[in-house]
């Protein structure tokens, strides 16, 4: 199992960093929401303001089979948001932002790195019919998905073959730095795809606007405006801009390959606000790790449980609780997720509520948790307890 070991900087290679987060268990959360064994640990750097995860230990057969990333993903998941009636999935969402931030010429040459199925490319393609789209990943689990819409020697699995160095416009990445372990060997290969001039679109989660992605043990980095403003200037971009609010829980990046620098940050002022925030950050997840201790949450030897709330809060009480096995059933009031299952366990509308259980453990974000529970048609019934992450 993974020991705490001192992590340099991934990005700028600081020797010094310090350990803000420990997952405490010897289970941990991916992105899917499914369990991956080892810890999951954070480092904060103080030169670059990153926050940097550990590697995993088995990331290779990870990517290569494991993460079927969107293969039986969930639409719930990829939804970004109600407006009305109308439904905007996160891929929808996605399209409107790039095509407010890039123009999208004919004929330009574009290569999306570390693609996995290629939603993002394939709804580009579809827009813009014209654009030479390329694809790359680590993986080749996703070639039948490719093969619909790009050439096989508009692809590439692994590694990319020698031509593909300096032919591209434009390469986009959405959501795969977070994966990457080396992301300045990655981004220096962006550098080295692109034509001088060329430009990098990069969407990353924002840690700091979904406290979510600081726990999921296959991210293993957690940027930073700061931390991205000095990958890509240290790989040569210049004209870097950084949207923290086009995309809700994420980053939004361009920048120009060769490009003068625009005004530098005030880089002490930017690392103050992050170390201030992810120490925060950390205490949030460390105090509601705290709040499912065995002598506060414990549910009495032969009661029944349930946990209200399917997403990350919840998979995160899953897997903390001290016996897991008393939990029934999960709460969620979303159609999507009712009827499936989350770690072999029903997932059921939250008037379901069997007659049988004891204790609802609340898995939601606590700022909203009392509100949501008050309003419960079984809130207030006799011999039930509610255990609130706090
Ligand atoms: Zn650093």
């Amino acid at each position: 199992m993974n020991e705490i070991i001192a992590k340099p900087c991934p990005v700028c290679g600081a020797e010094k960093t310090e350990l803000i987060y420990n997952s405490g268990t010897t289970i941990s959360l991916n992105s899917n929401y499914k369990l991956h064994p080892g810890r999951k640990f954070v480092y904060i750097c103080e030169t670059c303001g990153h926050l940097a995860g550990n590697d995993l230990e088995d990331a290779a057969s990870f990517y290569e089979s494991d993460y079927q990333f969107l293969l039986d993903k969930d639409e719930e998941d990829q939804l970004y948001e109600v407006v009305g009636e109308r439904r905007i999935y996160r891929a929808d969402h996605q399209m409107t932002v790039l095509e407010e931030k890039l123009v999208l010429e004919p004929g330009l040459a574009v290569l999306d790195y570390g693609c996995a199925k290629a939603v993002m490319a394939n709804k580009l393609v579809l827009a813009h019919p014209r654009l030479d789209m390329h694809l790359f990943d680590v993986s080749s689990a996703y070639k039948a998905f490719w093969d619909r819409f790009v050439a096989s020697d508009r692809q590439a699995m692994y590694e990319t073959p020698p031509e593909w160095q300096g032919r591209f416009d434009l390469v986009t990445s959405f959501f795969a730095f977070e994966h990457i372990s080396d992301p300045r060997k990655a981004i220096a290969h962006v550098a080295q795809m692109l034509k001088p001039g060329g430009q990098v679109y990069l969407i990353v989660p924002d840690v700091f606007g979904n406290a979510g992605d600081l726990i999921v043990v296959d991210h293993v980095n957690h940027f930073t405006k700061s931390s991205l403003t000095w990958l890509l200037k240290d790989a040569g971009f210049g004209d870097i801009d950084i949207d923290a609010d086009a995309h809700r829980g994420a980053l939004v990046a361009r920048a120009r390959k060769g490009a003068a620098p625009r005004m530098e940050p005030d880089w002490k002022t930017e690392i103050e606000a992050v170390l201030t925030k992810a120490h925060s950050l950390s205490a949030h997840w460390e105090h509601m790790r705290k709040a499912l201790q065995p002598d506060r949450a414990e549910a009495p030897v032969g009661q029944t449980a349930a946990i209200y709330g399917s997403g990350i809060y919840g998979a995160f009480i899953h897997t903390n609780l001290p016996d897991p096995s008393v939990v029934s059933c999960f709460l969620d009031q979303s159609q999507w997720r009712q009827g499936r299952t989350l770690f072999d366990t029903p997932i059921i509308a939250p008037d379901d509520l069997p007659a049988h259980v004891d204790t609802v453990y609340v898995g939601l974000n606590p700022k909203i948790a009392h509100g949501v529970m008050e309003v419960q048609p079984w809130f207030g019934r006799s011999g039930l307890r509610i255990v609130y992450l706090e």
